[in-house]
């Protein structure tokens, strides 16, 4: 059966990385509703958006008259929420708007779903789902343990990203356990791969290399985590969408646990491959590495038990950290335009 997804945040890096695949690889519509913050470029979705099962609105979701419409005019089957302030360091520097877009956004989005979900007949409520895509930073820090983060681990954030995020996930159980509203939730590890807004450690990585500027690092640059690559990312959600357990949460993760510094490493190692430096003052990239002061309260490590979503949902990810990595630094090549805008 073709579905409604009604995509908040489809402007960004991984909800374009969903609306690319559900328009290129499945049968189902998709609304994109996004406030295009800075951090959402509809040039990410450019290769689909003439395709008549794809739609945008330019909405903010704090607009409950607004998001109320499109509820009633758009009669979604899934709501997969996506949309976020989703950077540490600006929630540091100025929290506001990661308490109005991650928290009252994500109430309105629940209440707005709640009223239009008691309207629909038997059939069309078991079918609906809210599916709310949250971050393994709700988890806080492992620190120097061997653990790793399972769906039952208490929440314990540290930034007011990952505050905002708690607050979030802790809504849509409540919106669940209250008024039955069917939700799922996903908590997922560190994403990298194209049309990644370069202020974040991948992308701006490159871009500075590129430019050859300083790489700049937190600390001494040994704090782990786990990265996905954002095409797996976005086909775990479809899928979960499609198929998980009401009430459920899925951690959703890619085995590939990385210090910084070694990430930072192996994109100048594939820089020097495929673009070698023509510069006078350095000639491997790697010598432009700068550590600079750590992040405040920056978490030591993160790590994912990506085992439930893999024993119920048969889902694990396809891409290797050298395979993707590889992939996103060849496509930031060829599309170096991306990480100017
Ligand atoms: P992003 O910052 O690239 O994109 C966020 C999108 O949301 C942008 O298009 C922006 O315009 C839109 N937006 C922001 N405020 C809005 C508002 N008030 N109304 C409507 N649209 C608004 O983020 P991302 O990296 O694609 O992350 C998407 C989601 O996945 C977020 O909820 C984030 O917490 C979560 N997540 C991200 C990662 C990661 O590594 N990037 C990992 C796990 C979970």
């Amino acid at each position: 059966m073709n579905k409604r997804f009604l995509i908040t945040g489809g402007a960004g890096f991984i909800g374009s990385a969903v609306i690319r695949h559900l328009i290129n690889h499945t049968s189902h519509n998709v609304l994109n509703v996004d406030k295009l913050t800075y951090a959402g470029n509809l040039k990410s979705l450019s290769s689909i958006d003439n395709n008549p099962r794809y739609s945008f609105k330019k909405v903010d979701i704090c607009d409950s008259n607004s998001i109320k419409a499109i509820f009633n005019s758009y009669r979604p089957d899934v709501v997969m929420h996506l949309a976020a302030e989703s950077h540490v360091d600006r929630s540091i520097s100025g929290p506001i708007d990661f308490i109005q877009t991650n928290i009252i956004g994500t109430y309105n989005l629940l209440e707005t779903a709640r009223d239009y979900w008691e309207t629909l007949n038997n059939d069309e409520k078991d079918i609906f789902r809210f599916h709310h895509v949250s971050t393994d930073e709700v988890y806080g820090d492992l620190g120097d343990t061997k653990g790793f983060f399972t769906e039952k681990t208490a929440y314990s954030p540290s930034s007011p990203y990952s505050a905002s995020k708690a607050s979030s996930d802790h809504l849509v159980r409540a919106w669940h356990r209250t008024y039955e509203l069917p939700t799922i939730i996903t908590n997922c590890s560190n994403n990298y791969g194209p049309y990644q807004f370069a202020e974040k450690l991948i992308p701006l990585t490159i871009k500075n290399a590129l430019d050859v500027k300083k790489l700049p690092i937190y600390g001494s640059g040994e704090q782990v985590r786990d990265w996905l690559y954002v095409d797996d990312h976005a086909k775990a959600l479809i899928h979960v969408a499609l198929n998980g357990k009401v009430s459920d949460t899925y951690n959703i993760g890619g085995h590939n646990e990385m210090q910084n510094i070694d990430v930072v490493r192996i994109i100048c190692r594939i820089l020097d491959e495929l673009k070698p430096l023509k510069s006078e003052c350095v000639d491997k990239y790697e010598q432009l590495i700068d550590f600079v002061t750590d992040r405040k309260g920056h978490d030591l490590r993160y790590a994912i038990d990506a085992s439930k979503i893999n024993i119920e949902l048969n889902w694990k990810p396809s891409e290797t950290f050298e395979t993707g990595i590889r992939k996103t630094v060849s496509w930031y090549l060829k599309n170096r335009e991306f990480l100017n805008e």
